[in-house]
């Protein structure tokens, strides 16, 4: 997930991520350009958006391949 601040600087560190009874996901973070502290809020939906799950197709597909090559090769793979 891509955090920035309102000056545009990519906060320097995190100090906290936090739920809230909403459901809202808070993150509060350092700015070392504005020396101060900011925080945003997003929803678990926005969460999900930002970063999709990973794709576990194309993994299986290339580990079936994988055991193929071995297999080519005499190695069988349980
Ligand atoms: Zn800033």
């Amino acid at each position: 997930m891509h955090f920035a601040c309102y000056c545009g600087q990519t906060p320097d560190r995190i100090l906290e991520i936090g739920f809230t009874s909403e459901r809202h996901m808070v993150v509060h973070f350092w700015c070392a350009a504005c020396n101060r502290v900011l925080f945003i809020s997003r929803t678990l939906d926005e969460c999900a958006q930002l970063c999709p799950p990973l794709d576990t197709e194309t993994e299986t597909q290339s580990a079936s391949e994988d055991a193929r090559f071995l297999q080519s090769l005499g190695i069988a793979v349980s």
